[in-house]
């Protein structure tokens, strides 16, 4: 039986293990994926650990993201770009790092919201590791403007001077005036903060409460636990589109999947599982 999982700590309630373990059992696949919660002083260790002929790799989720990087034999071209490993290769020895996050998202906004980001104006809320992924994917897919708007403007500052050569990218904080103008003008807002998530003080929180937005505009929320966040759920009682977390997190996940296995993953089964498991925590 081979082997995989993900890696994080706390790993609290991963609902990848549903949808990966549906995906192995749905193509005959004889693997398991497993929930490796690693305390910071065990990486090296479990790191090393994923080397084992029966292990094929694994996801890698917060904190671990950049540190595991180091530890690695190889890293592909989009996860140095982007500065962050979340999926793991054990090809015979050698472990090889990828980012998914950036594919998994442009597949999701295109796929499943009808959306082609190039030469568009977006709104990219956060600059975290998340808002990393996005950023790198709307530059490679060629926006017209992106602004990004955080709580700490710094952060914003750091990520929008990655792109400084073609001055497509405007940092803004939340309380600039320009985060509003900005909601009302582009065709696609993602929010990549943790505003909206379940199990956090600020799971109330609709980070565009009270903008005034077109209703050609897609929201994206890229939290997905609940599917239906406060901004997803006033954006749709206004009319305006809205694609939640979800598709971005079973197409990343499928594409880990594929660099596991060599197969096509079975989408449809991965997300009614996933969505199963959502639905399950939430009772
Ligand atoms: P992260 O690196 O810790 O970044 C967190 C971001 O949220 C930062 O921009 C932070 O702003 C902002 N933030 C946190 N609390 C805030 C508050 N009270 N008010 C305003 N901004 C706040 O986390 P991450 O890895 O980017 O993940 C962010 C979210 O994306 C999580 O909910 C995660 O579940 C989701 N996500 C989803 C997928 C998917 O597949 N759907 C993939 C990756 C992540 P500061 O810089 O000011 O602290």
């Amino acid at each position: 039986m081979k082997k995989s999982g993900i890696l994080g700590y706390p790993l609290g309630h991963s609902i990848s293990p549903y949808f990966q373990n549906a995906a192995f059992i749905n193509l005959g696949i004889e693997a398991t994926y497993e929930a490796w919660p690693v305390d910071p002083v065990q990486l090296p260790k479990r790191i090393q650990a994923l080397r084992e002929p029966d292990v094929m790799g694994a996801n890698v989720t917060i904190p671990y993201k950049e540190l595991v990087i180091p530890l690695l034999d190889e890293i592909d071209d989009w996860a140095l770009k982007i500065g962050s490993v979340n999926t793991i290769v054990n090809q015979s020895g050698i472990l090889v790092g990828y980012n998914t996050d950036a594919t998994g998202f442009l597949r999701a906004i295109s796929e499943y919201g009808n959306y082609e980001p190039s030469g568009k104006d977006v709104l990219l809320i956060g600059a975290g590791g998340a808002a990393r992924a996005a950023a790198h994917a709307f530059m490679e897919s060629k926006v017209n403007t992106l602004w990004i708007a955080n709580r700490t403007y710094d952060r914003a500052k750091r990520l929008a001077d990655e792109f400084l050569e073609n001055g497509k990218v405007k940092p803004i904080g939340l309380d600039d005036p320009e985060f509003r103008k900005s909601a009302s003008s582009v065709s696609l807002i993602v929010n990549s903060t943790s505003l909206g998530m379940k199990h956090t003080l600020d799971s109330h929180i609709d980070p565009l409460e009270g903008f005034s937005i077109e209703n050609s505009t897609l929201i994206n929320d890229m939290v997905y636990n609940p599917l239906d966040t406060p901004m997803l759920i006033n954006a749709k009682n206004r009319g305006v589109r809205t694609l939640s977390g979800l598709p971005m997190l079973v197409l990343q996940g499928a594409a880990s999947f594929e660099l596991w296995t060599s197969k096509q993953a079975p989408v449809d089964v991965m997300f009614s599982s996933a969505r199963k498991a959502l639905i399950a925590q939430s009772d």
